[in-house]
């Protein structure tokens, strides 16, 4: 309550002194919506978290783009974030300013390790009672629904009950008993959610139901970005999230994006070869994120709900080239599920995704549309490209 009478003292402090300036609703969020799209100076102050780790602007003047780029970076979301801005001129801060207090919102309302946010109230009131979401998170489950649909449920955003007891890369990481996992999946089914349209509530019928949104969070904020970023005024841009990577527009000099594609075996900087995009999200999935090791076994934190194990299928890693970061973030985790075959033959249905998986005997197979624009950097790796059955 604090906070919104704050940021709203803030915004019509801002709205008397400056009449050219666009306007931002309590929470912020809304600046992306409006039509007036001013130029990149927004003077709307924003209450940032007090133990937000960000970095200040690092500016390059880079010749061949002929453009300043404007970067910076932080740690949100439990990952590494860096935006990098090319314009004509330096950024002001203010615009990182309003991204990070974006993702931070974001984060305080769909994260599961923070007790109070809204889908911590959703899986609190599992088996209780209905709880009312905002539009944005609304919009985030219909989503994860329509990947559960996909997938035939191999995607399930119900999978908290599992993600919490196994606990990969978190402090209680171990293998569960199996009758514990029998319990922990007997809970799962996106299906069994209920959605009332007519308040935006969501209820969980079963009393230990949880909803964990993981395997999609990232992606739905890369695009929220996006949109703020293109709302100011700027038309050049590279977003990471971790790895899940958006490319706003192409570079000033109409080049591509160089978009590393990271090797599965090897440290966070190493990569098997580069993916050439414009506009593209892309977005990996693999055994390498978050895992532990016990007597020569990787347990990784893509989890199968009808086997209750780490989905283990000769994939090493799979990552998805779409419009939205979204549909890269769901299909990423899903098609890992679904394996080569079914994954493969989806995505080939699909004329708007490009696939690419690399399985465990470091072969590389991908889609049509990837053979132009992926260069294999590695020696470690043989490309195959059309995968056939
Ligand atoms: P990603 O790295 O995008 O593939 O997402 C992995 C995260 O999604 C995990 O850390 C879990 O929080 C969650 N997750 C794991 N398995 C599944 C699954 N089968 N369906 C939906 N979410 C999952
Ligand atoms: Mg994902």
């Amino acid at each position: 309550m604090k906070r919104k009478m704050y940021a709203l003292i803030v915004c019509l402090l801002v709205l008397l002194t400056a009449c050219n300036q666009e306007t931002t609703d309590s929470d912020g969020l809304e600046n992306k919506k409006s039509d007036t799209v001013t130029e990149a100076t927004s003077q709307v102050e924003y209450e940032m978290p007090n133990d937000l780790i960000r970095s200040d602007s690092t500016v390059i003047d880079d010749s061949k783009t002929k453009s300043i780029i404007t970067s910076q970076e932080s740690y949100q979301i439990g990952t590494y974030i860096k935006i990098s801005i090319y314009a004509d001129k330096e950024v002001p801060s203010s615009l990182f300013d309003e991204l990070f207090y974006t993702i931070d919102q974001y984060e305080k309302k769909i994260s599961t390790s923070i007790l109070s946010s809204e889908i911590s109230a959703v899986n609190k009131s599992a088996g209780i009672e209905p709880v009312v979401v905002s539009d944005g998170l609304w919009e985030l489950l219909q989503k994860g629904i329509s990947y559960g649909q996909v997938s035939q449920g191999k995607f399930d955003i119900t999978i908290e009950p599992l993600v919490e007891l196994w606990g990969i890369g978190s402090d209680h990481a171990r293998i569960p008993s199996e009758e514990e996992i029998q319990k922990a999946i007997a809970l799962i089914d996106y299906k069994q959610v209920v959605f009332d349209e007519a308040d935006h509530s969501v209820f969980l019928p079963d009393e230990g139901m949880g909803i964990d949104l993981g395997a999609i969070a990232k992606g739905f904020i890369a695009d929220e970005l996006k949109e703020i970023i293109i709302a100011r005024g700027y038309e050049h841009a590279i977003i990471n999230l971790g790895g899940n990577v958006l490319t706003v527009g192409h570079k000033p000099n109409s080049d591509t994006w160089s978009v590393g594609v990271r090797d599965p075996q090897g440290g966070q900087t190493d990569i098997l070869g580069v993916l050439y995009l414009k506009d593209n999200s892309i977005v990996s999935s693999g055994v390498y994120e978050r895992f532990f090791e016990e007597e020569g076994v990787r347990y990784h934190h893509i989890l199968n709900p009808f086997t209750g194990y780490p989905e283990q299928n000769h994939l090493q890693a799979i990552s998805i080239i779409s419009e939205k970061s979204i549909d890269g973030d769901g299909l990423s985790t899903s098609l890992f599920v679904m394996g080569l075959n079914d994954g493969y033959t989806y995505a080939s249905t699909r004329d708007d995704i490009e696939v690419l998986f690399i399985t465990d005997d470091n072969k590389i197979y991908y889609t049509e549309g990837l053979k132009d624009i992926f260069m294999l950097t590695s020696t470690l790796y043989e490309e195959v490209g059309r995968y056939v059955e």
